[in-house]
C-alpha cells in the first residue's frame, strides 16, 4: 500500500453497533498527511448524539450474546481479532505513517506485535477467576467473582493509535466488557480501519464502537452516564478534564499521562551504548512518544565527550518520506505541534541554554513540504528551566549535567511527572539503588524505550493513574463482587 494519490481523499465512516454511520449532522473532519501537508483522509465528526448512540450500543451489547458468552469463546474471538491483525499489518503501519508521519519501520514494527497482546490477553480471558473466603461466620460460605466494569470508553492521542489501543481494548474485553473508542482527530483512520477486522473477526454488534471527532467527542463520551470506565492516554491537562468529568458520575479513569523522563548517564558507562540508548529515547519517532527520555542527566566528567558524539551521530540521522524504510526521523505529526516545538527551542535559548545542534525546519528537497524539525540538542540547561520542566513532545534534548549520585537522582525527582526514567552504568549496585530512588512507572537499566504486553506500565505522580499491560491492567476492567451463602439456616 502507498499514499494516496495527490488530491485523493480517503473518507471511512464510524462503526457504531455493528453498523457503519455518518455523523448524526453529516459533518465531517479532515486528517492531514505531514509528509506532504496536503488533506489525505476525511471522517465523521462525531457529536454528543452519536457518542449516546455508540454508548447505548455498547450498554445493550452487555445483556446481548457477549454477556453470556463464555470466557473461552470471547478468548477464541481475541485470539482471532489478533490473526486478522497480523494478516493486515502492512496495511495498519501505512495508514499510521500516513496519518501521523511516524516512520514506516517504527510503525510496521508496532503493528507486527500487536497479535501478541491480543494473543496474551485472549489467553488470559478464561483464567478471570474469584476465590473462596473462609468467613469469621463459620454459617457463611463466602466467595467472590471478577465481573466486567461495563461499558468502557478509551480516549486516544495519535502518537501510537493501534498501539494504545491494544493495551486498552485487548484486556477489556478479556474481561467481557464491551468498549467505545475515540481516537485523535489528527489520526482517526488506522482506528476505522481496525474495526473492519473487529467486524470480521466476528465479534456480537455493539462490542465494539468507534467515534471520530475532537476534543467535544472526547468530552461527552467521558461524561456519559453509561460509562464504567474511561482509560485515556493523552496529556496531563487533557487527562484532568477527564478526571473531572467522570467525577460527576464516579466513573472509573485509568489515565496514561504525560512525562519528562529522565535519562541518567553516569561516568562508568559504556559511552557507545548510552549514546544509542539517548538517541534511541528521544529521536525515534521524532521526540513524539510519552517515555520520550526528553531530559538528558550527565555526568559531568563525561559531558563533552557524549555531547560531541551525541552532535556527530545527529548529522547521520537520515530525515525524510515516512513510508519509506531508509527513513530514520519523519515529520512532527501536525503543524501546530511544529510551532510548539520550535518555541519551545527559543524558549530554552532565552532561559540560557545553549543550542548545539539542530533547532530548524529544514526547508531542503523533498523535506520543503512536511512538517520537519530538526533534531536538537540544548546544553547548559538547568531543571528549573521550562524545557527541562514542560513536556515539548518533540526531538529536542535538554542536557544537565550532574557531579554525584545523590544530585543526579535528586534531579531526575524533580518533576511534576513520573513515567520513565533510565540509568546508564556498569555498577550493579549503582544502578538498582538509583532505580530504586527514581519516582517513575518504568525504569531501564542501560536500555530505553523497552515496553511489553505483559509488564505493568504507567505513571507515578502527574504522568497518571492506573497500570496498563499484564495482569493488572486487566484487573482494572474488572470489579469484585463478594457472595455470603448462608449454610445452616441460622439467620432465617
Ligand atoms: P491530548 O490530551 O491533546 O488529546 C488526547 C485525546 O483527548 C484526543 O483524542 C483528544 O481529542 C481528546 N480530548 C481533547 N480534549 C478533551 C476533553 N476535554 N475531554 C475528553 N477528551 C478530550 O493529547 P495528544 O496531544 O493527542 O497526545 C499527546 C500527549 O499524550 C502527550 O502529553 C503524551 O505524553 C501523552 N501520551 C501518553 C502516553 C502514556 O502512555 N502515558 C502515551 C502516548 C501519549
Amino acid at each position: 500500500m502507498t499514499r494516496n494519490a495527490a488530491g485523493e481523499v480517503t473518507y471511512r465512516q464510524m462503526y457504531i453497533g455493528g453498523k457503519w454511520v455518518d455523523a448524526e449532522t453529516g459533518e465531517t473532519f479532515e486528517s492531514v498527511d505531514p509528509f506532504t501537508g496536503q488533506v489525505w483522509a476525511k471522517a465523521p465528526l462525531g457529536g454528543p448524539a452519536d457518542v449516546r448512540k455508540a454508548v447505548q450500543a455498547a450498554t445493550d451489547a452487555l445483556s446481548g450474546p457477549w454477556g453470556t458468552m463464555s470466557a473461552s469463546a470471547r478468548g477464541n474471538l481475541i485470539r482471532r481479532l489478533g490473526q486478522l491483525i497480523a494478516e493486515h499489518t502492512d496495511e495498519l503501519a501505512t495508514i499510521e505513517s500516513t496519518d501521523n508521519g511516524k516512520v514506516i519501520r517504527e510503525t510496521r514494527g508496532q503493528m507486527a506485535g500487536l497479535p501478541a497482546t491480543y494473543e496474551y490477553f485472549a489467553g488470559a480471558a478464561d483464567k478471570i477467576q474469584g476465590s473462596t473466603i473462609p468467613s469469621p461466620h463459620t454459617n457463611f460460605f463466602t466467595y467472590t467473582r471478577r465481573e466486567p466494569i461495563g461499558v468502557v470508553a478509551a480516549i486516544l492521542p495519535w502518537n501510537s493509535p493501534l498501539y494504545l489501543l491494544a493495551s486498552k481494548l485487548a484486556p477489556a474485553l478479556a474481561a467481557g466488557c464491551t468498549f467505545v473508542a475515540k481516537p485523535a482527530e489528527q489520526t482517526p483512520m488506522s482506528t476505522l480501519k481496525f474495526a473492519e477486522l473487529v467486524a470480521e473477526a466476528g465479534f456480537p454488534d455493539g462490542v465494539f464502537n468507534v467515534v471520530t471527532g475532537a476534543g467535544e467527542t472526547g468530552a461527552a463520551l467521558s461524561a456519559d452516564p453509561g460509562v464504567a470506565k474511561v482509560t485515556f492516554t493523552g496529556s496531563t491537562a487533557t487527562g484532568t478534564a477527564v478526571m473531572k468529568a467522570a467525577a460527576d458520575h464516579i466513573t472509573d479513569v485509568t489515565l496514561e499521562l504525560g512525562g519528562k523522563s529522565p535519562n541518567i548517564v553516569f561516568a562508568d558507562t559504556d559511552i557507545a551504548d548510552a549514546m544509542n540508548g539517548v538517541m534511541a529515547g528521544i529521536f525515534a519517532a521524532t521526540g513524539q512518544t510519552c517515555i520520550a527520555g526528553s531530559r538528558l542527566l550527565v555526568a559531568r566528567e563525561i559531558h563533552d565527550e557524549l555531547i560531541g558524539r551525541l552532535a556527530e551521530r545527529i548529522k547521520t540521522i537520515k530525515l525524510g518520506d515516512p513510508l519509506d524504510m531508509a527513513t530514520e526521523v519523519g515529520p512532527i505529526a501536525f503543524s501546530e505541534q511544529l510551532d510548539k516545538v520550535r518555541s519551545y527551542v527559543d524558549i530554552g535559548v532565552g532561559e540560557g541554554a545553549t543550542l548545539v545542534s539542530g533547532g530548524r525546519k529544514p526547508t531542503e528537497g523533498d523535506l520543503r513540504d512536511g512538517y520537519f524539525f530538526e533534531p536538537t540538542i540544548l546544553t547548559g540547561v538547568h531543571n528549573n528551566m521550562r524545557v527541562a520542566r514542560e513536556e515539548i513532545f518533540g526531538p529536542v534534548l535538554s542536557v544537565i549535567p550532574f557531579d554525584s549520585e545523590e544530585e543526579a537522582v535528586r534531579i531526575a525527582n524533580d518533576t511534576a511527572y513520573g513515567l520513565a526514567a533510565a540509568v546508564w552504568t556498569r555498577d550493579i549496585q549503582r544502578a538498582h539503588r538509583v532505580a530504586h530512588q527514581l519516582n517513575a512507572g518504568s525504569i531501564w537499566i542501560n536500555s530505553y524505550r523497552v515496553l511489553a504486553y505483559n509488564v505493568p506500565y504507567g505513571g507515578f505522580r502527574q504522568s497518571g493513574i492506573g497500570r496498563e499491560n499484564g495482569l493488572e491492567g486487566l484487573d482494572s476492567y474488572l470489579q469484585t463482587k463478594s457472595i455470603w451463602v448462608e449454610l445452616t439456616g441460622a439467620s432465617r
